[in-house]
Parts: C-alpha cells; sequence; structure tokens
C-alpha cells in the first residue's frame, strides 16, 4: 500500500495548514482494487501519518447507489469494506465528493483563499477569470450528501480535475497522489488573495475580561482579527458562509462573555475561546477572521439561507459528526 502511504504524508501535510483545512474538515481519497479509502469522519487530516484514519469503501457499490439515488449514500456507511475495515470508523459525511470524481486521489479542502471567492454572488464569474489555465467547474452550493453529489454531477464534465464548491471549498483530483499535490498547489496559488492587516488583540483587557470566567484568550494571534478586524466582526455576528462555519460556531458569532458561547468575539479587543469548548472551535474562528480578511466591503457576498443552515445542522450524518468531536 505505498500510495495510501503517500496520501497519508499529503493528507498530515494539508492537514498541518490552517489555510487550507480546519480540525476534522478536509478530506482526502484514493481508488485502488475497487477500494475506495477515505478519511474517517469526525478524524482530522493533520493525524493522517501518526494513526489509521481512512476507511475502506466499495467504490462501485457507492457509484451505482448514487445512480439510483438511494438515500444510502447520505452517510456511505453501508458501503464500507468491513473485512478491510481495520479501525471500525465510519467514512466521511463527504464521501460522495470523492467517489464522483473518476481520478484515483481526491483531495477536498476547506481552503480560505478559494472560499473568499467562493461566498460571492459574482463567485463563477470572478474564479473564471483566475481558473483559465484549469479543467475546472463551479458546483453552486447544496448540502454535503446526496444533494451535493447530484450538483457536481450536473457540472462535472469528462477531463475535469478542479471543482470550487459555492460557499464550501475546494476539490482537485488527479490520478496520482503527486500529481493531486502539484494541482492542489497550482489552484491555489491562482486563487490566493491578499489578507488585511489588522490591530494586534489587547491581552492585558482580556486576561482582566477572563479572571473568574471560564474563558482565555485564543491562542493563535490570527483568530484574534475576528474581533479585530470591524469588517469581519461585522459579517461573522450576522451571517454564516460556509459548513463549518455554523456547525461548529452556530449562527451570530457571539460578542459578550454573558452569552457562554464556546467562542466570544470581544470587538475590538480580541476573541476568547471557553475551557470547555471542543478542540474545532478555534481553528474554525481562526478559518473565519482567515476568510473574512480576504474579502472587501464592497465584495457581493452571499450567505447561506435559514433553510440551508437548517438542512445542515439538522443531517443525522452531520450530528454524528459533531458527536465525535469531544
Ligand atoms: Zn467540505
Amino acid at each position: 500500500m505505498v500510495t495510501l502511504d503517500r496520501l497519508r504524508a499529503l493528507s498530515a501535510r494539508v492537514g498541518a495548514d490552517p489555510l487550507l483545512v480546519q480540525a476534522a474538515g478536509g478530506n482526502t481519497s484514493l481508488k485502488q482494487d475497487g477500494v475506495m479509502w477515505i478519511k474517517a469522519s469526525g478524524t482530522w487530516l493533520r493525524d493522517a501519518a501518526a494513526r489509521d484514519i481512512f476507511v475502506p469503501i466499495d467504490n462501485a457499490a457507492v457509484m451505482s447507489a448514487l445512480g439510483a439515488g438511494d438515500p444510502a449514500c447520505e452517510t456511505c456507511t453501508a458501503f464500507v469494506r468491513t473485512d478491510l475495515n481495520a479501525t471500525g470508523l465510519r467514512p466521511s459525511i463527504e464521501t460522495t465528493v470523492h467517489a464522483v470524481m473518476p481520478q484515483r486521489v481526491v483531495v477536498h479542502v476547506h481552503c480560505v483563499n478559494t472560499i473568499a471567492w467562493a461566498i460571492r454572488a459574482d463567485a463563477e464569474q470572478r474564479l473564471a477569470e483566475r481558473l483559465r489555465q484549469f479543467a475546472w467547474a463551479f458546483v453552486p452550493y447544496a448540502r454535503p450528501g446526496l444533494p451535493l453529489a447530484a450538483a457536481i454531477g450536473s457540472r462535472l464534465r469528462t477531463g475535469v480535475d478542479v471543482l470550487v464548491l459555492g460557499n464550501h471549498g475546494l476539490v482537485v483530483a488527479a490520478d496520482t497522489v503527486d500529481a493531486a499535490a502539484a494541482l492542489l498547489e497550482r489552484v491555489v496559488s491562482a486563487l490566493r488573495r491578499p489578507a488585511r492587516v489588522t490591530s494586534p488583540p489587547d491581552l492585558d483587557a482580556l486576561t482582566s475580561l477572563c479572571v473568574g470566567t471560564s474563558y482565555a484568550p485564543a491562542a493563535s494571534l490570527e483568530t484574534h482579527a475576528l474581533a479585530t478586524d470591524m469588517l469581519a466582526l461585522t459579517l461573522a455576528r450576522k451571517h454564516v458562509f460556509y459548513p463549518d462555519h455554523v456547525v461548529f460556531l452556530g449562527v451570530g458569532v457571539a460578542t459578550a462573555i454573558a452569552s457562554h458561547a464556546p467562542l466570544v468575539a470581544v470587538p475590538g479587543i480580541g476573541v476568547l475561546i471557553r475551557d470547555d469548548a471542543k478542540p474545532a472551535v478555534e481553528p474554525m474562528g481562526r478559518c473565519l477572521a482567515d476568510v473574512m480578511r480576504r474579502v472587501q466591503p464592497q465584495d457581493p457576498l452571499v450567505a447561506l439561507t435559514d433553510a440551508d443552515i437548517d438542512r445542515l445542522v439538522n443531517w443525522d450524518a452531520e450530528k454524528y459528526r459533531q458527536g465525535l468531536e469531544s
């Protein structure tokens, strides 16, 4: 399984880059001898080299179920090759994204630079200007699972190896791990947007606010931009732009400790994290800040609707994934 080892190494590298992957978001896969090895639900790509996080799936069974619109494709647990599944883990809730791509290696990331384009109403047109040299397709937002698989299916053409998922992220695919890694690097560099420089957090003020509470200042400097960048703060308080944002941070970022929210952005001061917050909370807060620092006040942004949010947070597979985050 030399190739799977190469995928593990790439996954760990990609998973350690907060501009590409945050917490349990993002996933990679390899199709080999009729089996698709896909990252397990709730595991972090960052851990791919240190522990076994891949689940074997019967790829042909997923494809025929997808063709029939079988609801089993929502979780794909029915297609696990239990005879090969040493860890007993469940497949990623985004398994179908990987199954519909014909290439052997698929890398799906919640790339900050991509998302900063993919949350625009004019995303497809603006991306077309930057992705001219790629065989790519834009897929309008759909909930992961069957709806996203169907949306990809309607946009996929022969030869396409790059997908930008509206209000979600990026998919690249190739027949070798090295080619997928190279393609990822080329696409990300074509989509790079400058991040606005923001004031540093007021750590003294944050520390005073934390006295006698169960909060502490966020560990990463970048996370604090959610409170010190006024555009980031304004947008994050009002809108939800992509799935993992609402799943881990809820609707509307809290701005006062009294809210008891896991993440609190104290306006102009910095970000606090509750001591019992799930490990995904700060990485997701940082991601939101990183995306928001790459948009401009005049950008025609489009947020998820209330209906989109309902469909996502009430999806059983998503509830399972969140349950794994202890
Ligand atoms: Zn995703």
